[in-house]
């Protein structure tokens, strides 16, 4: 027999915008600002699962506006128990200017579930190379309380990638790829 839970796609979905306000992520004296990078994608996430309709979509920041990690995490936690996931979106950045690729990170079991769902997507989405699914520590993982994910969609300070993100329509195709392992989870 199969339990209802097991075939239910999430019902709430918290989208995670990374940074904001002063905090314009990446690395000091980066020149694209990871911050609007984070947000305009975690928007185009949330407008095609609400578009799809058949999930409830929350938001931890809607504009450039600093919201500090434990706000976020307990905006998460309001949700646990009711079949809700959580999903961090962050740009990578590299010392060297040659890196890129795509990494997710996850910090429980059903994190790295919800992970394996997404990260292929995005890489393929991006047209990108698989930098690992790890496990790590970060706060909105470590105290989250719902299946949570953290992912690096590429590298800001690598120039063919930035080049790739600052077109609306990648970021299109990665808010989509990103909502597909959502709904798959
Ligand atoms: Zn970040």
């Amino acid at each position: 027999m199969i339990s209802a839970h097991l075939i239910a796609r999430p019902a709430v979905v918290v989208i995670d915008p990374g940074h904001g306000g002063w905090d314009r992520g990446g690395m000091p004296g980066q020149r694209l600002p990871e911050k609007a990078y984070t947000l305009d994608i975690a928007t185009r996430l949330a407008r095609v699962l609400q578009n799809d309709g058949r999930v409830k979509v929350v938001l931890t920041r809607r504009d450039d506006s600093f919201v500090p990690l434990m706000s976020r995490v307990y905006l998460a936690n309001e949700y646990a128990g009711r079949n809700a996931v959580f999903v961090s979106i962050h740009c990578n950045a590299g010392l060297r200017a040659n890196a890129f690729g795509v990494e997710s990170y996850y910090n429980n079991s059903h994190g790295y579930r919800l992970a394996a769902l997404i990260h292929p997507r995005v890489i393929q989405a991006l047209g990108s190379i698989d930098r690992r699914i790890r496990h790590r520590g970060y706060l909105v993982l470590r105290r989250n309380r719902l299946p949570a994910v953290l992912v690096e969609c590429g590298f800001l300070t690598n120039p063919t990638e930035a080049a790739r993100l600052s077109d609306s329509g990648t970021r299109d195709r990665v808010a989509r790829a990103i909502a597909a392992g959502i709904l798959a989870y």
